[in-house]
C-alpha cells in the first residue's frame, strides 16, 4: 500500500477542507508515493512515538495533533518539534495529522467517539458550520476524473457524504457531447482556490460554473456534539460516571445545581468557544477541556462546565483512528501507540 492510498481514505473520513483556518492538518512529513510498512495512531507525534514507530517497523504515524503548527524557520533540533521532524526524516517516517477536520465531522469524528463512550443518544453537531458554498459545473465524461480530482484537491467536497462516488451524474448534452453534472460543496474561504483549479483543469475555456450559498447549515459538519443520556442521572452520579467512562483522574467543574443531568454537550480538546451553543441548546453539562479560571465564571448558573483535561478528552481518538484504518486495510500492520503523550501529570 502506498501512503497516498491511506491518505485518500483518511481524507474521505475527514476532508482536509473541514479543518479550521488556524490548523495545519495533512501530510506534515513524508512523500505521498512511499510504500507503507506499518502505521501507528496517536494523539501527539512526539519523539517517543517516533521511536516506537522505528522499533515496531512502522513508517507512518497518524496523529491527531499536527506536530508542526506554525512555520519552521530552522531545523537544527533546538526544540522538540524540530527533533521530531529531523528524526522522522532520518528514519523515513511519514507524519500525517488529522486534526480539526476530524473534530468537525459527525460520522467517525472525535466527538462522536466521546458521545459513544458516554452512551449519548440522539446526537447532533453542537455548532454546525455555515459557510459552505455549492458549486455546480458540467464536463464531458472523459475529463471528469481529472477535473474532480483537481477540485477536490483544492478543497471541494462531495455534497452527499454517504455516497462519495456518485456526485457526478449524467446530465445534459451540449453540442452533441454528453455533459456530466459535478456538484460539490466548497468552504467559502476556498472558493478562489477551487475556482482556479476548475479553470485550469476544465477542457472548456469558458466552463459553465454555478456558485450558490447554502442557506441551511450542514448538520454533518461542525464543532462539538450534543445528545442525551438514556436515563437522567443526578449530578454527582454523572460526574462519577464521566470520570470512569473517560478514564479521568480529576474533573474541574463549576457549581452543581442539584438538578438531574440529561442533556450533555461535548467537545474534545479546547472547546470553550462552544459554551454559548451548549447553553442555547439546553445542555445540562458541557464537557470539554483547557478552561481558564475566569472562563469558568461564564457558566453563570446556566450550565455545568466539566473540564476533563485535553488529553483525556481526546484519548479515544487514538482508538478511533486505529479502528478506522484497521477495518479498512485488513491484514495490515496497524498499531495504537503505547506511549502516553499527555504532557500534564497529576499529583
Ligand atoms: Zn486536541
Amino acid at each position: 500500500m502506498l501512503l497516498k492510498d491511506l491518505i485518500r481514505f483518511l481524507e474521505a473520513v475527514a476532508p482536509p477542507s473541514y479543518q479550521e483556518s488556524y490548523d495545519n492538518a495533512g501530510l506534515i512529513v513524508g512523500q505521498r508515493d512511499m510504500e507503507v510498512s506499518g502505521i501507528i495512531t496517536c494523539l501527539d507525534s512526539t519523539e517517543a512515538v517516533i521511536d516506537e514507530a522505528i522499533a515496531k517497523g512502522c513508517n507512518v504515524v497518524v496523529a491527531h495533533h499536527p506536530i508542526v503548527f506554525k512555520g519552521l524557520k530552522r531545523l537544527n533540533g533546538s526544540n522538540y518539534v524540530e527533533r521530531v521532524v529531523i528524526k522522522a526524516i532520518q528514519h523515513n517516517i511519514a507524519i500525517y495529522a488529522i486534526h480539526t477536520n476530524l473534530d468537525n465531522v459527525y460520522n467517525n469524528g472525535v466527538n462522536a467517539k466521546i458521545a459513544e463512550r458516554l452512551g449519548l443518544e440522539g446526537t447532533r453537531i453542537l455548532a454546525p458550520k455555515k459557510e459552505m458554498l455549492k458549486l455546480v459545473t458540467y464536463v464531458p465524461q472523459e475529463h471528469l476524473p481529472a477535473l474532480r480530482t483537481a477540485i477536490v484537491a483544492a478543497g471541494a467536497v462531495p455534497t452527499h457524504l454517504q455516497d462519495r462516488e456518485s456526485f457526478a451524474t449524467s446530465g445534459q448534452t451540449t453540442e452533441g457531447v454528453e455533459q456530466y453534472r459535478l456538484e460539490l460543496l466548497v468552504p467559502s474561504a476556498l472558493k478562489g482556490k477551487v475556482q482556479s483549479a476548475l479553470t485550469q483543469n476544465h477542457p472548456s475555456s469558458a466552463p459553465l460554473v454555478e456558485w450558490s450559498g447554502i442557506h441551511a447549515t450542514d448538520p454533518m459538519i461542525g464543532s462539538g456534539m450534543i445528545g442525551h443520556l438514556a436515563k437522567a442521572m443526578d449530578e454527582v452520579e454523572f460526574l462519577g460516571f464521566l470520570k470512569a467512562k473517560m478514564e479521568v483522574g480529576c474533573i474541574k467543574h463549576t457549581a452543581l445545581f442539584d438538578k438531574p443531568i440529561k442533556k450533555v454537550a461535548v467537545c474534545g480538546g479546547a472547546g470553550g468557544f462552544l459554551l454559548r451553543a451548549a447553553i442555547a441548546k439546553g445542555a445540562d453539562v458541557f464537557i470539554t477541556s483547557d478552561y481558564k479560571y475566569h472562563e469558568f465564571f461564564d457558566a453563570d448558573g446556566r450550565i455545568i462546565i466539566a473540564d476533563i483535561g485535553h488529553y483525556e478528552s481526546e484519548q479515544y481518538t487514538i482508538d478511533l483512528l486505529y479502528e478506522l484504518i484497521s477495518e479498512k486495510f485488513i491484514n495490515f500492520a496497524v498499531h495504537r501507540t503505547e506511549v502516553i503523550t499527555n504532557p500534564v501529570h497529576y499529583f
